[in-house]
């Protein structure tokens, strides 16, 4: 089934403990296409300048995303993002957001894109996500991601993307800073309650949890990583993997979803490996089965 990403392609400068990369591709929406792009074929909506890699354009192409909603404007500059972490590579810190071309008129839906059956509205501007969102004709699956940036300047914008949505995927700081509630379990009671039904909370290194209709939580684990070097897109790509399977299966069971979770973070995991989206180059279907195996024999343990 088809599906369809709303979101940033940025031009990243990013430092770990593990090493920096000045001016590397990234951006929400590429994170998550190529993740995606191992999963179905992947329909792209986004807006960058005339300063954009033609490289990665190439290969999102080879990937197989249709990149027909890509919106490159002469004489613009494309978004750009600076940030650090620290020995805790679950924080990112923010150090410099540059919207560019993202504050200009944004790219619309393409006639073609509309009956898109799965939508992710990746990380952007909410107002913009809205908007991207009332050009598709009734998804069976609409999701969306935010930050800090949007979560605390474009709150009200945020709050009514998020009760357009079918399901929303964060990360922990996220979820407690839109619900004000410090409690994992009540931020994501309160989440659900602004509108969309299920929730994913990304807990970094830590895994995920799904929360889904009346199902109780379930809980994927995080790999211990020995080779962890940069985060940046490990949520992006979890998304696309998740999305991925989903539109791959159209199977939204609750069994489903949580396959789903287990195959966003195989991508997530990969993702982190290498900086920039290096380490997603060339996957293999055989590398993504053999490190869900993983995952599975992770968690596995007696039941009583
Ligand atoms: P994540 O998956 O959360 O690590 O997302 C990292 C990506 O988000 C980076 O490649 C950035 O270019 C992008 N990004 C950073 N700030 C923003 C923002 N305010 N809006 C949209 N995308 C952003």
């Amino acid at each position: 089934m088809s599906l369809l990403v709303f979101g940033t392609m940025a031009i990243d400068s990013v430092k770990t403990p593990f090493g920096a990369r000045e001016e590397a591709v990234g951006g929400s929406a590429t994170y998550f296409s190529v993740a995606a792009s191992y999963f179905t074929e992947v329909r792209l909506v986004a807006v960058v300048g005339d300063d954009f890699p033609e490289e990665t354009l190439a290969f999102l192409g080879e990937r197989g995303v249709d990149a027909s909603g890509l919106d490159v404007r002469p004489g613009k500059k494309t978004f750009r993002w600076k940030g650090e972490y620290g020995f805790d590579l679950n924080t990112a810190h923010t150090l410099d957001t540059r919207l560019n071309v993202v504050a200009d008129a944004p790219p619309g839906v393409p006639e073609g894109f509309r009956d898109s059956d799965f939508v992710f509205l990746a990380n952007i501007d909410p107002t913009l996500q809205a908007e991207a969102l009332a050009q598709t004709d009734a998804p069976r699956l609409s999701a969306c991601d935010t930050m800090d940036f949007w979560i605390n300047g474009k709150r009200e914008e945020l709050l009514k993307t998020l009760s357009m949505v079918d399901m929303v995927v964060v990360n922990d700081a996220e979820a407690r800073a839109l619900s004000g509630e410090p409690n994992i379990a009540r931020a994501a009671r309160r989440i659900r309650e602004i509108g969309p039904g299920t929730l994913v909370v990304k807990r970094g290194e830590y895994g995920a949890l799904l929360f889904h209709g009346e199902e109780d939580a379930f809980s994927a684990p995080g790999l211990p990583m020995e080779d962890a070097r940069d985060p940046t897109g490990a949520g992006d790509s979890f998304a696309g993997g998740f999305m991925g399977h989903l539109a791959a299966t159209g199977d939204l069971s609750g069994e489903g979803m949580r396959r789903a979770v287990v195959f966003g973070s195989v991508m997530a995991s990969f993702n982190v490996e290498a900086f920039s989206y290096d380490r997603m180059k060339t996957l293999t279907r055989a590398d993504i089965e053999a490190r869900y195996r993983t995952f599975a024999e992770l968690a596995r343990f007696e039941r009583l």
